[in-house]
């Protein structure tokens, strides 16, 4: 049997086939719903295991685990438990919910793996069991890879289910029919990863789940030499940040505390400030002849899937764009959708047995850039936007900056803001020298004070601030009940 190290699961894998770095050890990066999960997960088998009648088992379920958070989550924690308790009605069999687990082992390199996947519970019934998955995902879709494990090994007397709390449901989970081919190319993953585990690969992952971003590099350290697991940490994205500068709670509710958005929308369709994005991008990387007639005249090409109206109004923003950065000479643009930020750490709040205790706390401020490159040698960073200018913008550009002189050890960089506008369009230059470095560094400090401030599990601990972002914050009614 593989020792615990080398036991991998489908979302480890998924996230190192997208960064090998993005594997680490465990710290304390705030993950709200992974607490909540746990919690939820130790008030079922509290309930599961109390022979009271059904009223008191649910009381003192509730009573032992939800009792430290605020009445915001603990009203949704009690309303997936009464969730669960509906898909699953309690039943006189046997239960076992120490994650049992089906895996499959290679040696690789001389060494035992197992590609793994858990299950939160199996319940057994007259020599037939039934593994349960709890889900609280919108998606509570099982990944490839724990189909193809359970595909593989399912015997006669065993049934898999997906306990889907938001969906309310017990689904089936769906077998399929080349478990090997699939298995082999996670194996393949897992040893691409193995005989370079270093390499690392900003991308989407680092916004999205990867808990290793004060420690890889991409973010490096502000103000404070080496992070220790003592250290609490935050990630907070461009879009939080300027919640941040106005109202704490709506900040913190995203970051911190994932309290449910009420504008949820589960699909949106591309809008045309997205694809102008795109397909600028792809222009323009890595192409020194972007200012070109003939290359302009390519945008009708990549684009020539859109609809008349449409590309005709992306390719006339296209042509205002290159107007725009003629004037920069030997520009070179490498990178699209980069990712830059920094880590600070602030003196903060953090628990200790339970107890609200002083902590340090490491806020990572990240965002992603629409284009990086050089400019007569200096490194610079392209931002397009399809609307006016807004005063949020200068936050934006000391982000990118204070990140990008720490990650290349410059001290001079150029932000550009191209406006693009239905009308007016406009640019906006700002060159980030050694003291606007540090006035930038000044401005995340103050905002990283706020953060680490937040206390873990009350979400109410966060100050409100009132004001015109209130129209479009996505926690209008829940937060207007909790003032
Ligand atoms: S933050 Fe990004 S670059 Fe750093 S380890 Fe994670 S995915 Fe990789
Ligand atoms: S409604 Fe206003 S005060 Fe409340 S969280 Fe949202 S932005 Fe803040």
């Amino acid at each position: 049997m593989a020792d615990v190290d080398n036991t991998f699961t489908s979302s480890k894998l998924i996230n190192i086939s997208q960064c090998h770095s993005s594997y680490g050890k465990n710290n304390q990066l705030a993950k709200p719903k992974l607490d909540r999960w746990k919690d939820l997960n130790n008030a079922i088998i509290d309930w599961m295991n109390n022979d009271a009648i059904e009223e008191t088992s649910v009381r003192i379920a509730e009573q032992n685990n939800f009792q430290f958070y605020d009445k915001i989550q603990k009203a949704i924690l009690s309303d997936l438990f009464s969730r669960f308790r509906t898909i699953y009605p309690k039943r006189d069999i046997e239960f076992n919910h120490d994650f049992p687990i089906k895996e499959i082992n290679k040696e690789i390199n001389g060494e035992e793996y197992a590609l793994t996947t858990y299950f939160t519970y199996e319940f057994i019934d007259q020599g037939s069991s039934e593994f349960i998955k709890l889900k609280t995902a919108f998606d509570p879709e099982p990944e490839l890879l724990d189909r193809a494990i359970i595909s593989k090994l399912k015997a006669e007397n065993e049934d898999f289910y997906t306990a889907s709390i938001e969906r309310e449901d017990l689904e089936e989970i769906e077998l399929v029919d080349n478990p090997d081919e699939i298995i082999n190319q996670h194996f393949d993953i897992l040893e691409n990863f193995l005989n370079n585990r270093q390499a690392r690969n900003q991308g989407e992952l680092c916004s999205r789940g990867c808990d290793m971003a004060s420690r890889c590099g991409q973010f490096p350290l502000i103000n404070i030499d080496k992070l220790t697991n003592r250290i609490r940490e935050v990630k907070i994205s461009k879009t939080n940040t300027v919640k941040l500068q106005n109202c704490e709670r709506r900040a913190a509710w995203n970051v911190q505390y994932g309290i449910p958005r009420e504008d949820y929308i589960e699909y949106e369709s591309e809008s045309s400030g997205t694809k102008f994005h795109k397909y600028s991008q792809e222009m323009l990387v890595n192409n020194n002849n972007f200012t070109s007639d003939e290359d302009i005249e390519r945008f009708n090409k990549i684009s020539e899937n859109e609809e008349v109206i449409t590309r005709e109004k992306l390719f006339s923003k296209y042509r205002e764009l290159i107007e725009k950065l003629k004037p920069y000479s030997n520009l070179s643009i490498t990178k699209s959708e980069f990712n830059l930020g920094f880590t600070i750490v602030a003196d903060g709040r953090g628990l200790k047995n339970g107890e609200v205790v002083d902590k340090k706390v490491a806020s990572v401020f990240m965002g992603r850039a629409d284009l990086v490159g050089r400019a007569d040698g200096t490194p610079i960073i392209i931002e397009l936007k399809t609307r006016p200018e807004l005063p949020e913008d200068f936050l934006e550009a000391q982000l990118y900056a204070l990140g990008a002189s720490k990650l290349l050890s410059v001290n001079e960089i150029k932000i550009l803001h191209i406006y693009l506008p239905d009308e007016d369009s406009s640019i906006k230059e700002r060159i980030f020298s050694e003291s606007e470095l540090v006035e930038a560094e000044k401005k995340y400090e103050s905002l990283a004070i706020k953060s680490a401030s937040w206390v873990p599990f009350n979400a109410l601990s966060p100050a409100y601030n009132i004001g015109d972002w209130c129209e479009f914050c996505e926690f209008k009614s829940t937060c207007l009940e909790n003032r």
